[in-house]
């Protein structure tokens, strides 16, 4: 869900991994580009993502 949200498009599911609930986790594939903007956050669904604004 995470990976849709985002509107700088770069969150990416990362199809070498299978955690134990059986699907891919998403990674971040520019940190440079983020713009903090929270909505990887919202909708996560395990609340896993937290970003942090320096
Ligand atoms: S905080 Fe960064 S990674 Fe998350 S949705 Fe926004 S731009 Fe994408």
């Amino acid at each position: 869900m995470c990976v849709i949200a985002c509107p700088k498009e770069i969150l990416a599911l990362d199809h070498s991994i299978t955690n134990n609930k059986g699907y891919h986790p998403a990674h971040i594939t520019d940190e440079s580009k983020c713009i903090g903007c929270g909505s990887c956050t919202i909708m996560c669904p395990d609340c896993a993502i937290r970003v942090e604004v320096e």
